[in-house]
């Protein structure tokens, strides 16, 4: 954790839930009323076929919505895309940019992630950047460099860095059951932290990078208690409240 930042947990449903779903959408916003989540703030990120519904659910509440996408334009012929107007409209407030699965499957680059959280950014939401090496990027020690390339490729300039979040996701853990070491994590979060400030200046001290990688109520002391480490993006473990409340209640704030 860093001194002074409140932690974020987002949830990242990817292509999971129907409406029946949403239930667990309920419980998160109870608990969270219910001051059974630490110090968190949590962001839930439905598919965008429910977020109209969630954001009915969650309305004046402490749990925040985010996509799990933007296209970097804000309207026009992009068949199956949603801007980050949309979204705005939806009432999201936060959107994940860059996530490994779209680098993976359509060949998605460190220049569009940036220009969709360019995008992101002038419409008011919060972009959650990912970034993340590969397990033969890790075997071959190329992982710091890779992701230090990915964060100066992916992260655009902003007029109020705290309005962007990175989320550091080796992407051999995604899925897998898989972690990094704590030292590897906090290794990794280290230098991240560094090229925030070479970046952002001042204001990079104090953004905040999740960790996402098979994030699991067992595990999540250990890894969110690591320096620099504010937070967590996390996926299969999102799906069920009970879950996603387990690892957010372990979060206490820098
Ligand atoms: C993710 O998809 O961002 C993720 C971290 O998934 P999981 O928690 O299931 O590894």
């Amino acid at each position: 954790m860093t001194p002074g930042v409140r932690p974020l947990v987002a949830g990242n449903w990817k292509m999971n839930g129907l409406k029946a779903s949403l239930g667990e959408i309920v419980a998160m916003r109870k608990a969270a009323e219910a001051g059974a989540v630490g110090e968190a703030e949590l962001v839930v990120c439905p598919p965008a076929t429910l977020i109209s519904d969630a954001a009915a659910l969650l309305a004046g509440g402490p749990v925040a919505l985010g996509g799990q996408d933007c296209h970097p334009r804000g309207s026009g012929p992009h068949t199956g895309d949603i801007s980050a107007s949309m979204l705005k409209d939806a009432g999201a407030s936060h959107v994940i940019v860059g996530h490994s699965e779209r680098r993976d499957a359509y060949g998605e680059t460190d220049a569009l992630a940036r220009a969709k959280a360019e995008a992101a950014g002038a419409e008011g939401l919060i972009a959650i950047v990912c970034v993340g090496e590969t397990r033969a990027e890790r075997e071959a020690g190329g992982a710091v460099a890779v992701v230090s390339g990915q964060i100066r490729g992916s992260l655009p300039p902003l007029s109020d860095p705290r309005r962007l979040v990175v989320a550091y996701e080796p992407v051999w853990a995604i899925g897998t059951g898989l972690t990094p070491t704590a030292e590897d994590v906090a290794e990794m979060h280290a230098a991240i932290r560094g090229l925030l400030g070479e970046i952002y200046g001042p204001a990079g001290a104090t953004m905040r990078i999740l960790y996402g990688g098979s994030v699991k109520p067992a595990n999540a002391a250990e890894l969110l208690g690591l320096a620099n480490v504010d937070g967590a993006l996390v996926g299969g473990a999102s799906l069920k409240a009970a879950d996603f409340l387990g690892i957010a209640g372990v979060c206490r704030r820098g």
